[in-house]
Parts: structure tokens; C-alpha cells; sequence
């Protein structure tokens, strides 16, 4: 069992007069390691340390592309020792193992991407009249927050991350408080990186504190926050008290659907896929399918015997669906699979899962619910567990309209071959991502990502992601002969 100590300013944080609060092993229940409950003089010490760092000629000095460099080498770290980064994610996420090899692969792409990108994030030049000219340059915003989830830990850290020092800036990392491993991991090689204290910090404690008080601090310049939309909401409302702005990824109710001339193999695998991944805790989940009326029976009677050929067990024995996070996750996804048994009927799953030797871990089976009213609850809300909702469309405007029939608005999935609906239906689709014969396209590191409606504000993920980032300023020169 391990004690994880905060970085701040360069330094090891954390000894026998600090609280610590334990993290545990979801697929076992097993304690693993505890982390230091941080508090607000923590955050502050934290946030002057990069306000220093951000300022100091020693940071300045480091030209684009050795930042760049920087974080190809962490890129190419990561893949050296994937194995070991794997086998620490998913201990701490629970996620089966392949799936936790795909988050770190992911991860060192997101650290070669913006490694790539650090020396190419350009301005412009602006005609306006002769004897004058006119160009703008992108600068870093200062000190950055990214407030992580528990989700997909390593894979959401990298992505503002890299993006954040990839333009300059100075990152403070808040991890969620049950999966703080790799933050902890990544924060020891950026102390032994030779980049300047406090560019690279990491924290740990309660949102409610550590969080809270590090998208409220005045030395921050941006938040980039990944969860829930209730704390997305409180975290806009912190930040905004001091006109700062935010980064919003808050989940979603995603549907796909699926036609009657979908290619069928296809459209099983990529419906089964967006839902069981990572036991369906997952922001971008197709926890919704909306199937053509006339196929309804026999594409359901197919993805039925799929689910239920679904393995279930601990991580590192890679089945296809690993353990729910923790009891408190478990609870109100069987609360809403409860309630859904009134309301509609399970056609597969529907049951806790005791899996032998893991008595004090949380498993569900893969659930389908069909018959529920698209008004209900378990229809409108993110469940974040393994459980799809079925529902059924008969003309494409009413595929259009449930699909659009939630708050949320991450990602769609279009299954079909007819070239025209295709194109119709991506082109009314209220979502920040359209996939047409897939889902989730081979992790998307350079796709804009982001929601419509409460799915949040703002993109992550490819070029465009650079402009959370720095801000722009405009530099009118006149000139004279
Ligand atoms: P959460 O939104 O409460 O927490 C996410 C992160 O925010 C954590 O690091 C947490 O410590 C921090 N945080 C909490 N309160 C804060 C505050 N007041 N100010 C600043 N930071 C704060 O999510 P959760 O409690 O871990 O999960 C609850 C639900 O959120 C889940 O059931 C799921 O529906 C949703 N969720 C969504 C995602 C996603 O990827 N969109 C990820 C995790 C959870």
C-alpha cells in the first residue's frame, strides 16, 4: 500500500500530520494506496508557484518546439512502459486491461500530437491599410487548472495537458480523489523532466475543497473540467466570479441509430462497443439505440444473444465488462435498473454480478431495457453503467427528434447505407460528434470533441484545442517612408 504525496512548487507534499483518504481496487475492494486530502493552502501555494514559474525568464526561454520535445519524450515513455502504466490504470479504474493498454496509447498520442503541434500554433497577418501592419499572436493564458474524473484518467489528463504546455502555460492537475494513480505517476516524471518547478503540479483532496478552491483561486486564467453536470455547472459559476474561462465536458445520453439497411455485423459490434466500454462509465456511452420499427425484433434478437455472451470479472483477467467503479456508482445504477423494471422490461442483464474471489467488488450484468417512454428518467438521464435503452422510429424525422430528445448532446451514431439519410440525418444531429457506420473512430485524438446542449462547452481534443489556451493579441505597427 502506497502513499501518494502532492507535487507543488517542485517539492513532495504530504507527512504523518496530513489526512490521508484511501483509494481502492474496484474489481477487488482491496485498498492500494491513500492519497494526501488537500486543502485550500494547498491549492494557493500551488497556484503562486506557477504564477512564479509561469513569469520566470527560465520558462520564457524554453523555445516552442523543446517543449514539444518535451512531451514527444513522455509520449515515447509512455509506450516504453505501457505494460506497467496499464496495469496501474486499471487496478485504479478497474477497466479491463486492453481497454487500459488503448487509454495509455491514447494518452502518449495525445502527448505526441500537441508535442507535434507546440511550434505551428501561429497568428495572423491582417490587411488594413498601407503603412500599417497589422498581426496577431497567440500567448499563453498563464496558470491552467484541469479537474480530472475517474473515468478515463490518464487519457483526459493528457489531453488538456499537452495542449496546455504545449502553448506555455503553467498546469495545476486536481485528480479525481478514487483514481489518482497515474496523475501521481505522470507527476513523478515531471519532476525529473529538467522542466522548471511548477510548471507541471499536481494535487489531490476532496472536489469540494480542492477543486473548488482551485476554480475559484484569481491566479488561475482557465479551468478544463471533465464530470458531472451538476459540478460542471458549480465550476463555471467559481470560475466566472473572476472572469475566467472554462472548458466543459459533462457527459451524455448518446444514441445510435440504426436503420433497417444497416450493415448488420457492423452496427451489432459498434452498438455493443459504445455501450460496454468501461462498463458503460463513459461520457461519450451510446447508452441509447433507436432502431427502425421494421427491424426492430430481428436486430434486437441478435444484439440480446451478443449481450449475453458478454464476460464479466476483474481487469486484469481482460473480460469484456470490468467492475462498476464503487458502491456509491453501483447503487444508483441498480436504483435506476429498479426503477426501470416498472417502467419498461429488461430483455437482458438486469442483475448484480457476484464474480468468485471478488465478493467485495460491484459487477452488473450488460442490460437492456426496452418498452420505457422516452420522457422517463432512465431515458433522459446518464446512468454511467452498462445499461442501453431501446427505442423504435418508423420515418427518419422521428429518428431525428429522439434522437435530439435529450439535454445532452456528445455523440451520435448513424448506422445505414443509403448515402442520403446518412448525410440528412449527421446534418440534424445536435451533437458535437456524428459517426456514420462507427462509433468513437480509432479514439479520435484530432477530432474537435465536445457537446451541444449540457453536454458542455467548448472543444477538446485536435488543433482547435489549442485555443483554450492562449489568447489573442493584436499588434498594429505604422510605418513610414
Ligand atoms: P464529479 O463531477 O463530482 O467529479 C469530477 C471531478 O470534479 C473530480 O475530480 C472531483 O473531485 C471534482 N469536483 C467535485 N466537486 C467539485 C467542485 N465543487 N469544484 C471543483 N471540482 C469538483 O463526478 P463524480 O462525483 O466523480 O461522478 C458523478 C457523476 O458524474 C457520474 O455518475 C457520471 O454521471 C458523471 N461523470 C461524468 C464524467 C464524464 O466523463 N463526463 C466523468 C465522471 C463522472
Amino acid at each position: 500500500m502506497k502513499r501518494l504525496p502532492m507535487l507543488i512548487n517542485g517539492k513532495w507534499v504530504g507527512d504523518q500530520n496530513d489526512e490521508w483518504l484511501a483509494v481502492f481496487n474496484p474489481s477487488s475492494g482491496e485498498k492500494i494506496a491513500e492519497i494526501v486530502n488537500g486543502h485550500e493552502e494547498h491549492v494557493d501555494e500551488a497556484v503562486k508557484a506557477a504564477q512564479l514559474a509561469f513569469d520566470s525568464k527560465e520558462w520564457r526561454s524554453v523555445k516552442p518546439y523543446e517543449r514539444g520535445h518535451l512531451l514527444v519524450r513522455l509520449a515515447n515513455h509512455l509506450r516504453e512502459n505501457k505494460t506497467e502504466w496499464a496495469e496501474m490504470e486499471s487496478q485504479d479504474v478497474g477497466k479491463p486491461i486492453s481497454q487500459a493498454l488503448g487509454d495509455i496509447e491514447a494518452a502518449a498520442r495525445y502527448f505526441e500530437f500537441y508535442g507535434g503541434a507546440a511550434d505551428k500554433v501561429m497568428g495572423e497577418t491582417i490587411p488594413i491599410e498601407d503603412g500599417l501592419l497589422n498581426v496577431t499572436v497567440l500567448e499563453p493564458l498563464g496558470v491552467t487548472a484541469h479537474i480530472i474524473p475517474w473515468n478515463y484518467p490518464i487519457q483526459i489528463m493528457a489531453r488538456s495537458v499537452a495542449a496546455a504546455i504545449a502553448t506555455g502555460n503553467a498546469v495545476i492537475v486536481k485528480s479525481a480523489e478514487d483514481t489518482p494513480l497515474t496523475a501521481h505517476a505522470l507527476s513523478e516524471w515531471f519532476a525529473e523532466s529538467g522542466l522548471p518547478k511548477g510548471i507541471f503540479q499536481h494535487l489531490t483532496g476532496l472536489g469540494s475543497t480542492v477543486g473548488a478552491a482551485l476554480s475559484g483561486h484569481p491566479g488561475i486564467s482557465h479551468v478544463t473540467f471533465t464530470g458531472s453536470v451538476s459540478t460542471g455547472i458549480q465550476v463555471m459559476c467559481t470560475a466566472a466570479k473572476n472572469v475566467v474561462s472554462t472548458t466543459l465536458e459533462l457527459g451524455g445520453k448518446s444514441p445510435n441509430i440504426v436503420f433497417s439497411d444497416a450493415p448488420e455485423e457492423k452496427a451489432i459490434e459498434g452498438v455493443v462497443k459504445a455501450i460496454i466500454q468501461n462498463a458503460g462509465q463513459t461520457c461519450s456511452a451510446g447508452s441509447r439505440v433507436l432502431i427502425e420499427e421494421s427491424y426492430k425484433e430481428a436486430f434486437l434478437k441478435k444484439l440480446v444473444k451478443r449481450f449475453n455472451e458478454l464476460s464479466i470479472g476483474p481487469g486484469h483477467s481482460d473480460p469484456d465488462i470490468g467492475p462498476i467503479l464503487n458502491k456509491r456508482q453501483y447503487e444508483q445504477i441498480m436504483e435506476k435498473i429498479e426503477e426501470a423494471k416498472k417502467d419498461g422490461s429488461i430483455i437482458a442483464g438486469g442483475n448484480a454480478v457476484t464474480v468468485e474471489g471478488y465478493e467485495n467488488a460491484y459487477y452488473i450484468q450488460p442490460t437492456i431495457i426496452d418498452g420505457l417512454s422516452h420522457d422517463s428518467a432512465i431515458a433522459q438521464q446518464e446512468i454511467f453503467g452498462p445499461i442501453l435503452s431501446v427505442f423504435s422510429f418508423s420515418t427518419v424525422e422521428e429518428a431525428i427528434q429522439l434522437a435530439n430528445g435529450t439535454d445532452y448532446g456528445l455523440v451520435s451514431g448513424i448506422w445505414t447505407q443509403n448515402i442520403d439519410t446518412a448525410h440528412y440525418v449527421a446534418s440534424k444531429m445536435q451533437s458535437g460528434q456524428v459517426f456514420i457506420n462507427n462509433y468513437g473512430a480509432a479514439g479520435g485524438i484530432q477530432m474537435p470533441f465536445g457537446g451541444y446542449k449540457k453536454s458542455g462547452i467548448g472543444r477538446e481534443k485536435g488543433f482547435v484545442a489549442l485555443r483554450n489556451y492562449t489568447q489573442i493579441k493584436n499588434i498594429a505597427i505604422q510605418f513610414s517612408n
